[in-house]
């Protein structure tokens, strides 16, 4: 199953992507007389018996809707990211593996959709790409075993960490200030429930201007998901719709030699693909 979110009266609301279209869940519960999850937010609150409800309402739906896609998640205010998780990418920056997870964070103004613009300020020029594996979490989670960990996963999502690296190192290691520009974490397009995905061998690939810039599977990770949870719930509490950026394998232009380098700019295209999720396309203006 594939959920989003849709703008609704200027809410978003939930949707089930699907062959034929996005189920409008609203409208679909009300023609049936019955109660669903409003938007992402409280889909995650139902947990499994409300993924087993939205199950039942995309068999022989009949409200359809062609509003835009909201952020697939909305509501919360933590975004945490890891950063140097793919050993490739590790070694195309010249720096040694990490001994663990390596964190920063963005905000909520940084979320996007897929197909939302994204502004880049003119103050600076080295904008660059990351596909990423996005956990958003269902249960808060403290001091989980590996074991358990996938169990407080509600489910995945495709994210783009966007980056200005002219700031994130000319004015020292601003990781954050550097990844945090609105718009600058789109996630989307949808989110698949936990159970019905392996994080962990997932083909993972971001395209610009029609041209394959990353291609990876995230196998390459150095800490899995299972091991970032475990890393991060032992230091804090994760809390429901929290949503973890896992790093982005080789093939970002920070990697690529001087003379190649072609940074992101207005009227660019970066889509993001997943296996099993789909693709997160996003326009730069
Ligand atoms: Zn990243």
């Amino acid at each position: 199953m594939k959920l989003v979110q849709i703008w609704k009266d200027n809410r978003p609301a939930l949707g089930i992507q699907t062959g034929g279209g996005i189920i409008d869940v609203e409208a679909e519960a009300a023609r049936r007389g019955v109660s669903a999850p409003a938007d992402m937010k409280q889909a995650i609150a139902a947990g499994s018996q409300g993924l087993a409800r939205l199950a039942e309402l995309a068999a022989d739906a009949q409200c359809y809707t062609n509003a835009p896609l909201a952020p697939v998640v909305t509501g919360t205010d933590r975004i945490f990211c890891i950063g140097l998780n793919y050993r490739q990418h590790a070694k195309e920056c010249g720096l040694p593996l990490p001994p663990a997870p390596v964190l920063f964070n963005k905000f909520s103004n940084a979320l996007a959709a897929h197909g939302d613009c994204v502004r880049l300020m003119p103050d600076y020029k080295e904008y660059d790409y990351e596909a990423e594996l996005v956990v958003v979490m269902g249960k808060p989670a403290r001091d989980v075993s590996e074991a358990e960990a996938l169990d407080y996963v509600f489910g995945y999502t495709c994210g783009n960490d966007l980056s200005t690296r002219d700031l994130q190192f000319a004015r020292g290691n601003q990781w954050v200030l550097s990844k945090t520009f609105d718009g600058f974490a789109p996630v989307g397009p949808c989110l698949v429930p936990s159970r019905e995905l392996d994080p962990n061998n997932l083909d993972i690939s971001s395209v610009v201007n029609g041209e394959t810039r990353q291609n990876s599977n995230t196998s390459d990770m150095i800490f899995n998901v299972q091991q970032i949870i475990a890393d991060l719930s032992h230091h804090f509490t994760l809390q429901p719709g929290d949503l973890i950026f896992t790093g982005t394998p080789q093939g970002v232009m920070h990697g690529y030699p001087a003379d190649k380098k072609n940074w992101l700019k207005p009227g660019d295209r970066v889509d993001v693909t997943i296996q099993g999720i789909g693709t997160l396309s996003n326009t730069f203006c």
